[in-house]
């Protein structure tokens, strides 16, 4: 299809719901053929029949990226299915916010490994086939939670300081390779985001909170991330920040 993107191949992670559904069909209405990656595959059917209805080109592809083969398998799924890759989203990830002191530890572990490990493993396995092709783009979700913190999120705000860490590294070594290195760091958005939340007073604390707001939608980090990856080779956008009008 046509469109600044076309000709390039994106796999976008946690492409079954909230953002990643959204930036998935943003890119994909750019011209991208996009790879869709999380564990609800009748979501991902759903995605995928809507971007081929509107003309674009998509592949499923079923993986729990906290089991690290599955996470790097997928990166090898795209690059079969679609050709090669040059654009990689990492987007999955949790919120499992709580109080340290009353926290599941089960929750760190979890985060640590979907919002750190897999994207590390997905960033380390894109780069061989983004060299290939002599460019590429990563794009990390992180979060406001990733430049600051505030009580109950100390848990998921070290997953996302992570993020910054590894990817501000991370830019510094492959822009020799013109992979250009983008974090996007969301305030509040509309998604099932809070859904999983386990700590059952955090969860209703922060629902309620949201509700006093007007909040961001998915489509508006879709956008993002489109701005970011249709900029002429030499622009690299390292980071936006971007928060509702309505939050502090
Ligand atoms: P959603 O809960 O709607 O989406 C999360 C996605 O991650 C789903 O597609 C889910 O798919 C996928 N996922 C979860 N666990 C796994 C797994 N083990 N393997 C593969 N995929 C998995 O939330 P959002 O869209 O809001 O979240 C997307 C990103 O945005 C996250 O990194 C989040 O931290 C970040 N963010 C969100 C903000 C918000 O307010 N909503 C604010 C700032 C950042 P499935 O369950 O099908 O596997």
């Amino acid at each position: 299809s046509s469109g600044p993107l076309s000709g390039r191949v994106a796999l976008v992670t946690g492409a079954s719901s909230g953002i990643g559904a959204a930036t998935a069909l943003a890119l994909a209405r750019s011209g991208a053929a996009v790879a869709l990656v999380a564990r609800r595959q009748d979501r991902l059917e759903d995605l995928a029949r809507t971007i081929r209805e509107d003309g674009g080109q998509a592949a499923v592809i079923a993986a729990d990226l906290a089991q690290p083969e599955q996470a790097r398998g997928a990166v090898m799924r795209a690059v079969a299915e679609l050709g090669g890759l040059d654009i990689l989203v990492n987007n999955a990830g949790l919120m499992l916010l709580g109080p340290v002191a009353g926290a599941d530890p089960t929750d760190w572990h979890r985060m640590m490994d979907l919002n750190v490990l897999a994207l590390m493993h997905l960033t380390q396995a894109a780069l061989g086939p983004m060299k290939q092709r002599q460019r590429g783009h990563i794009v990390n979700i992180s979060s406001v939670s990733g430049r600051g913190a505030s009580p109950t999120s100390a848990g998921y705000s070290a997953t996302k300081w992570a993020v910054g860490g590894f990817s501000e590294g991370l830019r510094q070594e492959v822009r020799l390779d013109r992979i250009r290195v983008t974090v996007i760091e969301p305030g509040v958005v509309a998604t099932e985001l809070t859904d999983h939340i386990t700590h059952q007073d955090t969860k209703t604390s922060y629902e309620s909170r949201i509700r006093t707001m007007t909040p961001l939608e998915a489509e508006d980090i879709a956008a993002a991330v489109v701005y970011a990856t249709t900029q002429p080779e030499r622009v690299n956008v390292n980071e936006i920040l971007i928060r509702p009008l309505d939050q502090g």
